[in-house]
């Protein structure tokens, strides 16, 4: 469906992306997810394509672009391939982006260039086995020796900390006591520092050609020159840059939804059930219209956190309203065309089937669900 509320720029970037996704992303991702590979050659064409520095200026190596841009390229992407939309989302809006918004002009000289091109990936190390939703808990700790910081601990289900491009990962750590309150603070952590250790993989039901690891920190010392914005602003910088995220994973949801109500439509044109097609049945085109109105819903409600973000106004509650609605989109809609496919919805050659195992953690992930609700609840004041 066109997008009617794009630009000229905007809608060549929607289709330029769309082709790469048919013609170079879709072709891999049966491949990709039954070996739970994620495939460098794409990364780098990705690159290439310059997705990766979409909302960056010119100056640091970047497109010049917006948010609004990077995550229409997220959209396109989550179409037909999560574990790569998700790739580009957490390569930069959760690996580039803290280091463009908080970093010193020597950190952003020395990493946004690579992480700009695609030519190197950092993670994002927020969430602990004891510290998710509840991200203040915060247990690993950084404390100074010296000119050095010496960070102990672990972090879980951090995307694009393991992959052969994987420059660094940045961190949050308690480095102190303030008034009684913790301070947390942000660390740069380059992969191959002694004592730091990406864990194998997991075994996920889903984004399995998106890389993700545990990590843990035991004596890890990095210069002191590593931290990442102002001491003690860590956890607050953190979680504004999971607002943006939502608006992302909004766009991914987006994609998803979209992905499997173009398959559906397709499918029930194409398959005969009692002597004619499928689409001819009322409950199936009830289904799909239906499908349709939710992906509308999705795209308007990322469009308009997007807009509200690039034109430097508040998008707390909006990102959290757009992420919740694209992400119940996606999971619907992957189950409604699961079952509109039939058994050849429950075989992972179909990407519908993809979709469905892929869709549950976009319920899950920068946020869950009720943390959506609960800033929305906070808004109004009823929490
Ligand atoms: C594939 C994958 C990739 C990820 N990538 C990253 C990454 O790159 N970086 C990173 O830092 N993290 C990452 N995460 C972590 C993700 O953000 C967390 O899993 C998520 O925030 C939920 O935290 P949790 O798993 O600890 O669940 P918990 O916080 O333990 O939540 C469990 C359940 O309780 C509910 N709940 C929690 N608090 C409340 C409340 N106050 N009221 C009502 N219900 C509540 C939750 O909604 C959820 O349903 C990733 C996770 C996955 C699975």
């Amino acid at each position: 469906m066109d997008h009617h509320d794009l630009t000229d720029d905007e809608r060549e970037l929607a289709r330029l992306v769309r082709e790469f996704a048919d013609e170079v992303v879709a072709p891999q991702a049966y491949e990709a997810d039954r070996t739970k590979t994620l495939s460098m050659d794409v990364v780098r064409q990705m690159g290439e394509l310059g997705l990766f520095g979409l909302p960056f200026p010119e100056e640091h190596g970047g497109q010049g672009g917006d948010y609004f841009a990077l995550c229409l390229a997220i959209e396109g992407l989550g179409r037909v391939d999560q574990s790569i939309a998700i790739t580009l989302e957490a390569g930069v809006s959760l690996g580039a982006m803290p280091v463009f918004r908080f970093g010193t002009e020597g950190q952003k000289r020395e990493f946004l260039p690579d992480l700009l091109a695609g030519e190197a990936l950092a993670g994002f190390g927020l969430t602990e086995p004891e510290a998710g939703s509840d991200a203040g808990a915060t247990r690993t700790t950084a404390r100074l020796d010296g000119d050095e910081w010496v960070l102990n601990g672990s972090k879980q289900f951090i995307t694009n900390s393991g992959t052969p491009i994987t420059r660094f990962v940045t961190v949050t750590a308690v480095t102190g006591e303030v008034d009684g309150r913790k301070q947390i603070s942000t660390i740069i952590v380059p992969n191959g520092t002694p004592g730091f250790t990406v864990e194998a993989p997991y075994d996920k039901v889903g984004w399995h050609a998106s890389d993700t690891h545990p990590l843990t920190f035991v004596d890890a010392r990095v210069p002191e020159a590593n931290l990442l914005g102002e001491p003690g602003r860590g956890f607050a910088n953190f979680l504004h840059i999971l607002d943006e995220g939502r608006i992302a994973i909004a766009a991914l949801s987006t994609g998803a939804a979209e992905g499997c109500l173009e398959a559906a439509a397709d499918y029930a044109k194409k398959r005969t059930v009692f002597g004619e097609p499928l689409s001819t049945r009322q409950s199936i085109q009830f289904t799909i219209a239906r499908m349709q109105l939710r992906v509308h819903n999705a795209r308007l409600a990322w469009h308009h956190a997007a807009r509200l973000r690039d034109a430097g106004k508040p998008f707390k509650t909006e990102a959290a309203i757009a992420k919740l609605t694209a992400s119940d989109a996606a999971m619907d809609n992957a189950r409604d065309a699961t079952q509109i496919f039939g058994g050849n919805g429950f075989m992972n050659e179909y990407a519908v089937a993809r979709h469905y195992r892929d869709s549950k953690i976009l319920e899950i992930g920068e946020g869950t669900t009720e943390v959506q609700l609960l800033v929305i609840a906070r808004a109004l004041g009823v929490a």
